[in-house]
């Protein structure tokens, strides 16, 4: 009862600024939509991902079968969140196009492709993916890769307005739902692997002007930038910095995914990555907190002023970033209803704050971790194991890896159970200092060696992907406990939907399941045909309940499986349609290097050089050819045209002309070749027949 008071003043808060009813969707709607809509990323504004829904139980979830289902035109990751609202399901695909369907039939309504520059995709460092749109009173709203953001009329998908909300120049890219939070619309931005200040912007939503802009991250050169985040940083941010490569390459901490809205204390809580280098000691020479990586920071909606922040990981160094998942819940805590908010960010550790404040109420390791012992309860504070911070020059190799304990891939939170439900990854990250240093504008600067670096691109260290797995994990964040779980043997699982129902919705190793949300028995599976990672959404139309999920695998982690065409499962009871089988996966055979053109480049260079500007995309096991395999580096001419002159730069492959020239090229070539003479360590992984 207590919330329903809540709600009703907060309604009543904004009721001035959004008129609302069911034509449209104003603030009201998603505070309180209707039971069988699903209006924003996280379903309401407090993006627990839980459905009222109750028609699929563990008694009927047997009879659930496919209603229909979309292919698209793409192979790339597929993350989006489908939302419904007035029998319409919008949803997007990798390079950031839009597609509404019929929700009950599946007939497709209309589509929107932004035209991203294929070359842009170079800028993603975690594939071409978007996680879904925003709709608000008639209007979809879109973030894409080139970080234009999009209103398209939600009834024939026209462009209504479009902003540019980063420096084209730079390499930020835009892989995030927006979220529309009273009348603006709410969007970050990613790039923090190469070189970008972070910050979110608020856009009216009516006309897409700009409404405010909050940096993350302080100005380089000491002015004022004109923005909300101008007082924070000079009354306290910006002395948790010192000097370092911030200041050339704009320090990081994008703000990529999580914009939550608490409408309870009236907050926009942002979720903060990691900096720009990783590497403390070369970003802000060893010293400072460097406010706010890593952190969720509270706004205030209309002005963006600073309120609260809570910085998980300080002087983050190991791409620790906060910009997972935001939740907000009433949990009853030693007797006290609290009203939280819960993250479970990359560095392991589960927290739950107090959502008007942002103090710490409790932490709990929801994986095994070993670079911190505990978060101490005073000071908020991880305490680092003495090897955690390799940059006193040793190397660490630590439970978390850069790629989290947990991802961008959401959890569910289920009011019934108590339980939040975590696609947890189990893995283990080596982190060492370089050498030597040179910030490259554009390039991939994380300023630490990991794995598949060192003489001829040999793994120096184990990759701390390779033995990575999975788990689902039912966790009680008031006793900070795991409940129960699920492992499977692959990280970069699907996102998680919970229902009244009495049911968990999660994918692994190719299979939708539903699980008894109390106690994790498994109650009904489905063969997908291929890796899901996005998260499925739940909606009801002319009285039936249905489940929608993206299929396609990519993203970051999500690289070793094979490749397939993006597709949308939808299911309901009784459901009979079938989708067609994907075409088998092959594992590229060995080159024939008689028909190679010998080489006179430097083997050894190139080998560096794929360490700084290929092995990222392209090492074994990676998303995109292993060019050890690829009859590209058969012919000195081809090569060349592809990586001087961006013979594939439509598809993501841009030219590498501005960091390197033909020569350079040539003992890039050199290298591959002997890569190829040379069998890898890791076995080949097999590719969807099409996909090279
Ligand atoms: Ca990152």
């Amino acid at each position: 009862m207590q919330k329903v008071w809540r709600w009703a003043a907060v309604v009543g808060l904004v009721l001035g600024v959004a008129a609302c009813g069911r034509a449209g969707v104003g603030d009201k709607a998603i505070l309180d939509p209707a039971d069988g809509e699903w209006l924003t990323y996280g379903r309401t504004y407090d993006e627990q991902r839980f459905s009222p829904l109750r028609q699929i139980d563990a008694a009927s979830v047997g009879k659930l079968g496919l209603a229909w289902y979309a292919d698209f035109d793409t192979d790339r990751g597929q993350e989006a969140t489908p939302l419904v609202r007035d029998g319409v399901l919008y949803t997007t695909t990798a390079w950031s196009k839009v597609y509404a369907f019929d929700a009950k039939t599946g007939k497709p309504l209309w589509k929107y492709d932004p035209n991203v520059p294929g070359e842009k995709g170079f800028n993603a460092c975690c594939d071409v993916v978007n996680r879904g749109v925003a709709i608000w009173k008639g209007k979809v709203y879109v973030g894409t890769i080139d970080g234009r953001l999009i209103a398209l009329d939600g009834t024939t998908g026209k462009v209504a307005w479009e902003v540019q909300t980063t420096d084209r120049e730079r390499p930020y890219t835009i892989t995030g739902a927006p979220r529309v939070i009273r009348g603006k619309v709410l969007i970050g931005n990613g790039g923090a692997e190469y070189g970008v200040r972070g910050y979110v912007s608020a856009y009216d939503a009516a006309t897409g002007k700009l409404a405010w802009r909050f940096y993350t991250t302080p100005n380089a050169a000491g002015a004022a930038d004109g923005a909300a985040s101008d007082k924070v940083f000079r009354e306290k941010a910006a002395a948790t910095w010192s000097d370092g490569v911030w200041k050339e390459s704009g320090g990081g901490g994008t703000v990529w995914d999580a914009i939550t809205y608490d409408a309870v204390n009236d907050l926009v809580l942002i979720g903060v990555g990691n900096g720009n280098p990783w590497n403390h000691k070369l970003r802000s020479g060893g010293k400072g907190d460097n406010l706010f990586l890593s952190s969720i920071v509270a706004l205030k909606p209309q002005t963006g002023e600073y309120v609260w922040h809570y910085q998980t990981t300080p002087g983050e160094s190991w791409d620790y970033t906060a910009t997972q998942h935001i939740m907000l819940a009433d949990l009853k805590i030693a007797g006290r209803e609290r009203r939280v908010v819960m993250q479970a960010p990359k560095n392991g550790f589960f927290y739950v704050l107090d959502a008007g404040t942002g103090q710490l109420i409790s932490a709990g390791k929801y994986v095994p971790l070993d670079w911190a012992t505990h978060v101490d309860p005073k000071t908020g504070r991880p305490v680092e194991a003495p090897f955690a911070r390799y940059t006193n020059g040793g190397l660490s190799t630590q439970m978390t890896s850069a790629l989290g304990g947990h991802n961008w891939q959401p959890m569910a939170f289920s009011p019934k159970t108590g339980l939040v439900y975590i696609p947890a990854q189990l893995n283990r990250g080596a982190y060492a200092d370089p050498d030597s240093f040179t910030y490259t504008p554009g390039a991939w600067n994380t300023g630490v060696i990991r794995a598949a670096q060192g003489p001829h691109a040999r793994p120096r260290f184990k990759p701390g992907g390779s033995d990575a797995t999975g788990e689902l994990i039912a966790w009680d964040p008031v006793t900070q406990t795991k409940r129960w779980s699920v492992a499977f043997p692959h990280q970069a699982s699907s996102g998680v939907l919970a229902t009244d129902g009495g049911l968990v919705f999660h994918s692994s190793q190719n299979h939708l399941v539903a699980y008894d949300a109390a106690t994790g028995k498994a109650l009904w599976r489905y063969d997908e045909g291929a890796r899901a990672i996005a998260p499925p959404s739940t909606y009801v139309i002319d009285g039936e309940q249905y489940v929608a999920q993206m299929i396609g695998t990519g993203g970051a982690g999500g690289r070793d499986a094979p490749r397939t065409m993006g597709r949308l499962l939808v299911f309901k009871l009784g459901g009979t349609a079938k989708a067609p089988a994907y075409p088998a996966t092959v594992v590229p055979p060995p080159l024939n290097l008689k028909l190679a053109t010998a080489s006179k480049g430097d083997a050894d260079r190139g080998g560096a050089l794929y360490a700084n500007y290929c092995a990222m995309c392209h090492q074994a096991g990676g998303y995109h050819p292993n060019l050890a395999r690829s009859p590209a580096i058969l012919d000195p001419d081809g090569f060349r045209a592809i990586v001087q002159d961006g013979a594939l730069k439509d598809r993501g492959m841009a030219s590498f002309r501005r960091f390197f020239g033909p020569a350079d090229t040539e003992d890039l070539r050199a290298f591959f070749l002997w890569q190829a003479a040379h069998p890898p360590v890791e076995p080949e992984r097999a590719v969807a027949a099409h996909a090279q």
